[in-house]
């Protein structure tokens, strides 16, 4: 069960994680540990700082090394005492690699990590240097801190944790678990006020079909929203000729 050390100067942002939805089973049922340490409970002066002005001039502030440094010695300590391994650290920033459904299945598979929050301008680069491992971006904008970014990551990673969703397979028919964008969903009523009906497949029970059904929207799907998708399932071998006939078809499908 992975454990998550977050290092924040706002650990108020993770509360609703553990009190709301599927993040709550996942910390209720064990599957998820999250522990926040502050830099500023490791400040060395009489404020309690844990920035200063950047040198070269400009505006806004960075956050010191060395707060950080200790707020990080303190969460490694604390995972050794709980029999665990040094984890690895990931700071979150715009510059760093786009988190992708790969990446949340591996931290969902592993013992967890160090989340470092960068506020401000940023991280004072020696900080960076020495201790992060990995830079995480969740995309290309600019967020006030790294708080939700690591949310985001806590999030995905808690739906995949065993136990966690209602339904075992819901997980597994999600966006990106195949490489593939989810298709369409409906729900009652089968024709609805609009006169918009469910699509008919849907309603006759023949599983086998409704499969390929599913299979061929999300192939049409993420053939026209995300092309590049598509051009990697088939680079990995993992498009069929059924597949390649759907994409082909482009609109009206055999389904049978
Ligand atoms: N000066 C930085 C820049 O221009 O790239 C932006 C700093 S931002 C205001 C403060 C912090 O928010 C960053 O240090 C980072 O931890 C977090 N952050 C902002 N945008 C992010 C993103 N797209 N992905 C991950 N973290 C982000």
């Amino acid at each position: 069960m992975p454990r998550f050390d977050v290092l924040t100067l706002f650990d108020a942002y993770f509360a609703p994680l553990r009190s709301h939805g599927i993040g709550r089973r996942a910390f209720d049922s064990g599957a998820l540990q999250l522990h926040c340490w502050s830099p500023r409970d490791h400040a060395d002066d009489a404020h309690r700082s844990v920035d200063d002005r950047p040198y070269g001039g400009g505006p806004g502030m960075v956050m010191l090394a060395a707060p950080l440094e200790r707020a990080l010695a303190a969460a490694q300590a604390d995972r050794r005492r709980a029999g665990l391994a040094d984890a690895p650290v990931v700071l979150f920033s715009p510059a760093g690699r786009a988190l992708r459904q790969a990446d949340v299945e591996r931290w969902a598979a592993s013992s967890g990590a160090v989340l470092v929050c960068g506020r401000y301008e940023g991280v004072d680069q020696r900080f960076i240097d020495r201790h992060v491992d990995e830079e995480c971006s969740v995309g290309d904008y600019v967020l006030s801190g790294g708080e939700i970014a690591a949310l985001t990551l806590l999030d995905a990673v808690a739906r995949l944790l065993p136990g966690v969703l209602g339904s075992e397979q819901s997980a597994q028919q999600d966006s990106f678990s195949d490489g593939l964008l989810d298709c369409p969903h409906y729900t009652r009523p089968p024709l609805d006020a609009h006169g918009d009906a469910v699509p008919a497949v849907l309603l006759g029970g023949d599983h086998a079909r409704i499969a390929r059904w599913r299979r061929d929207r999300m192939l049409q799907l993420t053939l026209r929203r995300r092309p590049e998708l598509i051009a990697a399932a088939r680079a990995a071998g993992r498009l069929s000729r059924r597949d390649e006939a759907a994409l082909a078809a482009d609109g009206e499908i055999p389904y049978t």
